[in-house]
């Protein structure tokens, strides 16, 4: 059997939506699971709902009402019929959030944002389901919380493999034997039965959970992009296709920051051998990248460039050895502000870090450090890592930069730079 997973952008509209049912149809005789994100940018927008609800900012009413319609205008451009269930299973779901927003928020925060944000991918699997049997595909839509079972970290929830794999292998073969089924991305559920989300763009991620415990022959990552790049074209003018990518590789890369994949899906899959395809959904029939064991390196250096980032110095006040009683209180402190740290270096007296720069919990995060260490910060950094480096690819990017930190292995080269003007 094999794994599908479609991210938001590839149901970002109803022309979308089609396109990626097209894809399932090619395959429809195949045994075939399917996972699926939130429309668009419909997270984002579920989170600033959230937000919006709980610290009473702007009208959650009045931002739930444009996402309803963009769902309606998305059906309406999908179902001739209007009397398709679709249109009241669809009403009925944002009712859900209705029903919260008009209770004052009593809850954790971060639990609030599980219930509520989860609805995202409830919808867009109830429309890709409903619309694939419109088209007499044999879809079924299941609910990934009965089978992805989790802890209570809400908002990055811990998977409990034992319990899932268990479920998913006693319930869904047969399911499989009849039906496609089409599941959501993102999300679980506690023992008690509330709901829980995987951390972002967890959907890769929940795939790789379905494909394990299901022993997949492969999974299928359908993006916007060709396959794995060497680097991002946001970033980068000539980039190229890497066909074929070692696990080892591309558990490097998206661990240093390559945004192409979830940095948790490879490893479940690397464990049972599964491939790991990354195909465009723009060009589907184009073999995109291949993940899987080889002993091949990368054929041509890789690059990943992370903006806007912080550079944190710290030093303890009393002159103390940076050793572990220091480093605990410091990584403590990330931990709890859920700031995660993308390149770290330290001397005797001195530790420094650069994060990216999300705001405010960056700032609670420097107050408290202040209590105990001398703090010093740089802002507006940018943070390259180039994995198979060689001194022309450091040349090429640092081109009117200024380095800040650099720090070296035998394969992978990070440095922090500045832009020289300023
Ligand atoms: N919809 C979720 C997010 O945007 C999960 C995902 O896209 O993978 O974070
Ligand atoms: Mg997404």
């Amino acid at each position: 059997m094999q794994v599908f997973k479609f991210g938001g952008a590839s149901v970002k509209s109803s022309e979308n939506i089609k396109n990626v049912v097209s894809i399932i149809e090619k395959y429809k005789n195949s045994e075939l699971l399917v996972v699926v994100s939130a429309i668009g940018k419909t997270t984002d927008k579920l989170a600033k709902i959230t937000d919006s609800y709980v610290k009473k900012t702007s009208d959650a009413f009045a931002l739930l009402e444009d996402l309803k319609n963009e769902h309606f205008q998305v059906l309406n451009e999908l179902f001739e019929d209007k009397s398709n269930p679709i249109f009241d299973d669809i009403a009925n779901t944002f009712v859900e959030i209705e029903w919260i927003l008009e209770e004052e928020p009593q809850d954790d925060y971060d639990y609030l944002f599980d219930q509520i944000v989860s609805i995202g991918e409830l919808l867009s699997t109830k429309i890709i389901a409903g619309y694939g049997q419109y088209r007499s595909l044999p879809i079924k839509w299941v609910d990934a919380r009965d089978y992805i079972l989790t802890d209570n970290t809400h908002r990055e929830a811990n998977v409990d493999w034992v319990k899932t794999e268990e479920k998913i292998r006693k319930e869904l073969p047969s399911v499989l034997d009849e039906h496609i089924i089409v599941t959501q991305g993102y999300i679980g559920s506690t023992s008690e039965n509330f709901t829980t989300t995987l951390g972002r763009e967890g959907s890769d991620y929940s795939a790789a959970i379905f494909a394990a415990s299901l022993n997949a022959e492969n999974i299928t990552i359908w993006k916007d992009v060709p396959g794995v790049l060497n680097a991002d074209p946001k970033w980068f003018d000539q980039t190229e296709l890497i066909p074929e990518l070692s696990y080892t590789d591309a558990i490097e890369l998206t661990y240093y920051g390559a945004t192409v994949i979830h940095p948790k899906t490879i490893k479940p899959l690397q464990n049972k051998k599964i491939t790991l395809n990354v195909r465009s959904f723009l060009n589907p029939d184009a073999p995109g990248t291949q993940i899987k064991t080889t002993n091949q390196t990368l054929p041509v250096p890789s690059f990943i460039f992370k903006v806007n980032q912080v550079f944190i110095n710290i030093q303890p006040r009393d002159f103390s050895f940076i050793v572990e009683d220091n480093l605990s209180s410091i990584f403590n402190a990330f931990h709890k502000n859920r700031i995660k740290i993308n390149m770290m270096h330290n001397s005797a007296i001195s530790f420094s870090v650069s994060v990216d720069d999300t705001g405010e919990n960056v700032w609670t995060l420097l107050e408290q450090l202040e209590k105990r260490y001398k703090v010093s910060v740089a802002t507006g950094l940018e943070l390259i890592t180039i994995r198979y480096y060689n001194q022309e690819t450091i040349d090429r990017v640092l081109v009117n930069k200024e380095i800040i930190r650099e720090l070296k292995d035998s394969y992978t080269c990070q440095m922090l730079v500045k832009n020289k003007d300023e």
